[in-house]
């Protein structure tokens, strides 16, 4: 049960009439333009609009007060729904996104050697091998996100936004409706959903469910545990910086994580970088319980 299924949709159904005008639109606009400039006042705000009529733009004006807008002595300025009204419309104006080629990443696969490549239609962007099963991610992207920026530079961007999405959610910020997010490890997932699709082929994957709206992130146990304190220090003392580093270089981030208890639920992940070893295990609650940095890639002895 969330706020999505006992809900008054009276209220948002009535909050996106009150946007169906292009006065109104203009005017959330302006604000956003203005917001620096602080609160903009009335005569000030209806020459930026360009409504003549005084009453009329009053009128819109007093429409969008409360909800969108904060009426203040020195003037009008937008509130946080306001914003994200802007937001939605600026994130949204792109054509249905979408790539006619696949963009290499410069990277052979670790499988097949074939290309690694980012594909994105439908907006829809996966990173994975040209020639093989391999994959690395998959996620809906609105093409805002590749908007203005160097098309080479595609993959990178692509798993650069989703790493912060999951952090976001991670973080306990819904990303679609700034809810609280928590999150737990679940079985196997079987719902069939493209979403589901890479965390399927382990036994358990993370979920981060929205308490307010019901927004389902899903990610594997790994690729949850990028932003680790212990695996950050650990790429550090190998003088690296996995924040700087994507996703299709981190080998351990496809491998299956080993449910080493079910009951309590324990996860570990070992994460690799050369020949050197950490391996992490996790609660239900994804809360790392034990770190041995100990671990070796093979049972051959370390050599120095
Ligand atoms: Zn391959
Ligand atoms: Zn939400």
């Amino acid at each position: 049960m969330n706020a999505r299924d006992d809900a008054d949709w009276a209220g948002p159904g009535e909050a996106f009439a009150t946007l169906g005008n292009e006065t109104r639109v203009a005017i959330l606009r302006e604000l956003w333009v203005a917001a620096r400039e602080g609160p903009v006042p009335f005569s000030e705000l209806r020459e930026r609009v360009g409504t003549r009529d005084s009453g009329q733009f009053n009128y819109h004006l007093t429409k969008l007060c409360d909800r969108f807008v904060r009426k203040t002595d020195e003037g009008y300025t937008l509130r946080a729904a306001g914003g994200m009204v802007v937001a939605a419309v600026l994130a949204g104006q792109y054509e249905a996104g979408g790539f006619d080629e696949p963009v290499s990443t410069g990277d052979p696969c670790p499988d097949c050697g074939g290309d690694v490549v980012l594909t994105y239609a439908d907006e829809r962007a996966t990173i994975g091998c040209q020639d093989c099963d391999y994959a690395v991610a998959s996620a809906g992207v609105p093409p805002g996100v590749f908007e203005d920026r160097d098309h080479a530079d595609a993959p990178v961007l692509f798993d650069r936004w989703l790493r912060t999405r999951v952090a976001g959610v991670a973080g306990g910020f819904c990303m679609a409706c700034q809810g609280p997010t928590a999150a737990s490890l679940s079985p196997a997932a079987a719902d069939g959903s493209r979403a589901a699709k890479f965390a399927e082929a382990a036994d358990v994957h993370v979920q981060y469910e929205c308490g307010r709206c019901g927004e389902i992130v899903l990610t594997t146990v790994p690729e949850a545990l990028v932003h680790e304190p212990a695996v950050v220090a650990f790429y550090h003392e190998h003088g690296l910086d996995i924040g700087a580093t994507p996703s299709w270089r981190l080998p351990w981030l496809t491998a299956t994580p080993a449910v080493v208890s079910e009951d309590p639920m324990r996860v570990s992940v070992t994460v690799t970088v050369g020949d050197d070893a950490l391996s992490l295990v996790v609660d239900e609650a994804l809360d790392v319980v034990a770190v041995d940095g100990d671990a070796t890639v093979t049972d051959a002895p370390a050599t120095d």
